[in-house]
């Protein structure tokens, strides 16, 4: 590391002259944490030095300051026209960022090193009819030119149209399904009328294929699907990835007394968690996430762009990126990036490494 030093700092100043002023803070903020890697983690590593005390703490505020924003989930909106009975992120707030203050917001996390975004809600496809987030979606694929883009997604209000429009310039469409059967499904609250849930997953896979982006489904596991077998149909969806999740309870969002929700009737167990994921072992895309591992192991941007610290089982907010820039915000965003690499955040997530058989 320290041999390479002098090669990459060159290789550094060289590409701060190439950048426009704006990008200044980013590269500096960039600086500091090359600075720490070559010339104090070895050190440290080897435990060739006593740290005093209070170097001790200033170096816990450098590690924070050095939280590199790789991998971020904005839900821009709370809306949604489903009421899934365990939902974890309500319709607190019907607010939505003008356009154009979204996109200053995401310049200023790709300046602090963001390589994917994932914009999630409430229902991304609410606001504008979806034109709202294609918008997001161009911006962020041919603008800022991000490696991976991708949304979750109910799925329901997802029209051919919005593919033809937007969809070269998106990695991975989530959708969440959390049974084949569609009775379960109005019982968790994705029911849809006249239209069947199931169905629609079929028609956005279908889509996915044709329009070149890779389709992923979101499971949450609870009290109503904990005895499902999904392994025909996910196998038949064949989808990139199929993150499972546990039912987790969030304070102010579906449990305690300012919640929407009170879903402690959906919570199952981790043993009834570890049972589903055994019946499912063979289906490879599967991606398992307990409760321990999900909590705070997402950088998770509110609707006013704050970042959303759940270390205390709710969501409290940060300042807004907007008001005091990334490296101020993310230090109060409780994330955990050793969780986050354990758990596999960190993927192959641009469609075109992917190397997909369209
Ligand atoms: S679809 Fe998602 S955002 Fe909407 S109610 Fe269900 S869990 Fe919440």
């Amino acid at each position: 590391m320290r041999m390479l030093a002098p090669t990459a700092l060159a290789g550094w100043m060289l590409s701060v002259f190439r950048q426009p002023l704006g990008s200044l803070w980013g590269s500096l903020a960039s600086l500091l944490c090359w600075l720490k890697a070559a010339f104090w983690w070895p050190a440290a590593e080897k435990g060739q030095q006593q740290v005093p005390r209070g170097l001790e703490e200033s170096q816990e505020a450098e590690e924070e300051v050095c939280t590199i924003p790789t991998s971020v989930n904005y839900h821009f909106t709370r809306q949604c026209n489903y009421k899934c009975g365990f939902c974890f992120h309500t319709a607190k707030t019907s607010f939505v960022l003008p356009l154009e203050e979204a996109k200053r917001g995401l310049l200023l996390l790709k300046e602090a090193g963001m390589e994917k975004i994932n914009f999630s809600g409430g229902e991304p496809f609410l606001q504008d009819r979806g034109e709202y987030l294609g918008k997001l979606v161009k911006f962020c694929k041919a603008e800022l030119g991000l490696p991976s883009v991708s949304i979750v997604s109910n799925g329901s209000l997802i029209r051919e149209r919005w593919f033809r429009d937007y969809g070269e310039y998106l990695d991975i469409l989530a959708v969440s399904c959390d049974s084949f059967d569609e009775q379960v499904n109005v019982l968790i609250g994705r029911g849809q009328g006249k239209k069947n849930h199931v169905e629609s997953l079929q028609k956005l896979h279908k889509w996915c294929k044709e329009y070149k982006v890779a389709f992923k489904i979101n499971s949450v596991i609870n009290r109503f699907n904990v005895e499902e077998d999904m392994r025909e149909h996910i196998q038949a969806l064949n989808p990139v990835r199929w993150k499972v999740f546990q039912c987790l309870l969030i304070e102010g969002e579906n449990c305690g007394e300012d919640a929407l929700r009170e879903a402690e009737r959906f919570v199952i167990s981790d043993e009834e968690f570890e049972e589903f994921l055994e019946r499912h072992k063979e289906v490879s895309c599967l991606v398992p996430e307990s409760n321990q591992k999900m909590k705070d192991s997402y950088l998770i941007l509110d609707e006013y762009m704050r970042f959303l610290n759940c270390r205390n089982g709710r969501k409290d907010p940060s300042k807004s990126i907007l008001d005091v820039g990334v490296e101020q915000a993310i230090k109060f965003s409780g994330f955990d990036e050793k969780m986050f690499l354990k758990r596999g955040g960190k993927y192959v997530w641009s469609k075109k490494a992917m190397k997909l058989d369209w």
